[in-house]
């Protein structure tokens, strides 16, 4: 059994087929998905898709860094209802990111400081989205992140618990986020040809510090790029890891299955 923890599949990219999907998702043996619901224009649709698959289909509810313009105080104000949801699992994605908004730093850190609080108040992991720009202009968005979780974590003596969804950084990074307890989410990225770098750092990290996660309807894997990606594709990520770090697949569904669980459904009341 996998866990596919980082899906998009209320995107419009679905609207044809999104049951059909679902369908295929289990018959490939991804049986729980997390839904990322990250605008407050997306929450409503996240529980409707969760109420229809009960027992499959989880959200994560939070604002993504990305569309800073639509966090405003409304948004805010209305974000801790979903958070108490059945259906919810994680607060998330939120985050930084310096490749498309480098020139709303200030708002992001605001923002995410803002949000950070609602993790502990509210007992979810957090699914964080992490991009740096270009160059390093703007700053490290791996360290900042690291950064702001340390201070928050020290004023507030409360570990942060998360991930690091779509990883992409360097060993550095991973190191920083390792020793806040974040785990790494590894998606089709994997499975890229020039991406050795991050092949080396997943087995650095090991396989206790992973999860798997599709990040679709984008980032297919190797053999379907330029197509829409779904998270039935998760085994062939688990296979492509499995190979690299020369263990059985079933070991590696075990350990990253076992790693969701524990980070997304410890607390969850809401399972069959
Ligand atoms: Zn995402």
């Amino acid at each position: 059994m996998f866990i596919e923890t980082h899906a998009h599949l209320n995107d419009k990219a679905f609207d044809a087929d999104r049951d059909a999907v679902l369908d295929k998702c289990r018959a490939a043996g991804v049986d729980k998905l997390v839904e990322i619901a990250c605008a407050a224009g997306e929450w409503g649709a996240g529980e409707k898709l969760a109420a229809a698959r009960q027992g499959a289909v989880f959200c994560a509810f939070g604002l993504h860094p990305e569309n800073i313009e639509d966090a405003g105080p409304r948004q805010l104000a209305e974000l801790p209802a979903w958070l108490e949801k059945k259906c919810c699992v994680a607060l998330g994605e939120i985050g930084l990111d310096y490749w498309w908004k480098p020139e709303k730093k200030t708002e992001q850190l605001r923002l995410l400081a803002e949000l950070l609080p609602l993790s502990v108040k509210f007992s979810k992991p957090v699914v964080f989205h992490t991009r740096n720009g270009r160059d390093l202009k703007t700053g490290n968005a791996y360290f900042e992140l690291a950064q702001e979780l340390k201070d928050w974590t020290f004023n507030n003596k409360k570990k942060a618990r998360g991930v690091l969804h779509c990883f992409s950084g360097g060993w550095e990074d991973a190191k920083a986020a390792l020793d806040l307890g974040l785990l790494l989410g590894i998606n089709g990225t994997f499975t890229y040809k020039n991406n050795g770098p991050l092949r080396e750092i997943v087995k650095k990290a090991g396989l206790e510090n992973i999860v798997l996660e599709t990040d679709c309807p984008y980032l297919s894997v190797q053999s379907m790029r330029g197509k829409r990606n779904d998270p039935s594709y998760i085994p062939e990520i688990a296979r492509a890891a499995a190979e690299y770090l020369n263990i059985k697949v079933e070991a590696l569904a075990v350990a990253t299955t076992a790693n969701a669980v524990e980070l997304f459904f410890r607390n969850c009341k809401n399972l069959p």
